[in-house]
């Protein structure tokens, strides 16, 4: 440690609370180390009503960037000089790069690392429909980085609860700005039989709820008996590494069944790209932290 950090080591970091979990220290660390860059990555806990003070602080110190996670996420949008176009539309964003002239532009990597891991599974999503469960922080991140790169229809079911509206705006929000996407719609999630008609003529189903997070491992977001081979099935959720969902969807022999860890990974990969211009050493970071 001592002959790696100087007097010229640049500071990355994370906020957002609680941040003790997290293993973006780790795998930015350990990058930085093996690419030879002068740099360090801290996390901080920073809860949402001193999120201004926390990215004024990391400007005076001249941090090279920073990442952003609940509940600081969309305040950290509306504080930072510049959007991304995903960022803009999400209303939020994860990962902060401090420019040159000391100006902030804001990222979001969520939904770039969901659909990089679809494609490391051999799901491409271009020109596909897809069936989007949730409208929360990740569903919305997936619903515009699909949006952007191409897909033909996305139809998004949640339940009837304080996120539906979110998931009403995205849609709006969506057919605003990619005119030329197919259909884009919402209904409720409770809704099963629409749910299953719909599931039954599309390409993808992502979960994208809190449906099978640990405590809820053995939770569903949708009957299995939905799944079959044609689908390719992917979670967002990665505790449990494998949810009862990606379980299931391997029984039922889906094309692809795919985990949450791979999104964390890839999003991370994006945003280390965004700060440094390099590629994360990926195959090492993964066999090491995921
Ligand atoms: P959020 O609180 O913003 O949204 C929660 C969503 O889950 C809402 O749509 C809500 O209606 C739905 N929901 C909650 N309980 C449900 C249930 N029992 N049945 C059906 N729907 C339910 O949360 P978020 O930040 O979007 O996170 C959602 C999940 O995604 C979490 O498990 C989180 O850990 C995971 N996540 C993963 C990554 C990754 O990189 N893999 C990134 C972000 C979030």
């Amino acid at each position: 440690m001592e002959a790696r950090i100087t007097g010229h080591t640049r500071l990355y970091a994370l906020i957002g609370s609680p941040v003790g979990h997290s293993g973006s220290p780790a795998m930015y660390n350990y990058s930085f180390e093996k690419l030879g860059i002068d740099a360090a990555y801290l996390a901080f806990d920073v809860p949402l009503e001193k999120t201004k003070e926390a990215v004024d602080a990391l400007k005076t110190l001249n941090a090279g960037g920073f990442n952003v996670t609940m509940p600081c996420k969309t305040a950290v949008a509306g504080l930072v000089d510049r959007l991304s176009p995903a960022a803009e539309l999400v209303g939020a964003c994860n990962t902060v790069v401090v420019e040159e002239d000391g100006s902030l532009t804001g990222h979001i990597t969520d939904g770039v690392g969901f659909v990089r891991n679809l494609k490391e599974h051999g799901v491409e999503i271009k020109g596909q429909k897809i069936v989007l469960l949730g409208t929360g922080g990740a569903a919305t991140a997936i619903a515009v980085q699909a949006a952007l790169d191409g897909v033909e229809e996305i139809a998004i079911f949640n339940r009837k609860d304080e996120f539906y509206a979110n998931g009403e705006k995205t849609v709006e929000k969506i057919r605003k700005a990619v005119p030329g996407i197919g259909k884009v719609w919402i209904d409720d999630l409770d809704n099963t039989e629409l749910l299953g008609d719909v599931i039954a003529r599309s390409d993808v189903l992502i979960n994208a709820t809190r449906a099978g997070m640990s405590p809820m491992e053995d939770v569903t977001p949708v009957p299995a008996e939905f799944l079959r081979p044609e689908l390719a099935v992917a979670d967002v959720v990665y505790n449990p590494k494998e949810t009862l969902l990606v379980r299931k969807a391997k029984e039922a022999g889906c094309r692809a069944a795919i985990g949450g860890s791979g999104m964390l990974l890839w999003q991370g990969v994006e945003a280390f790209r965004l700060y440094t211009g390099q590629e994360m050493p990926v195959r090492e970071v993964e066999e090491r932290f995921f």
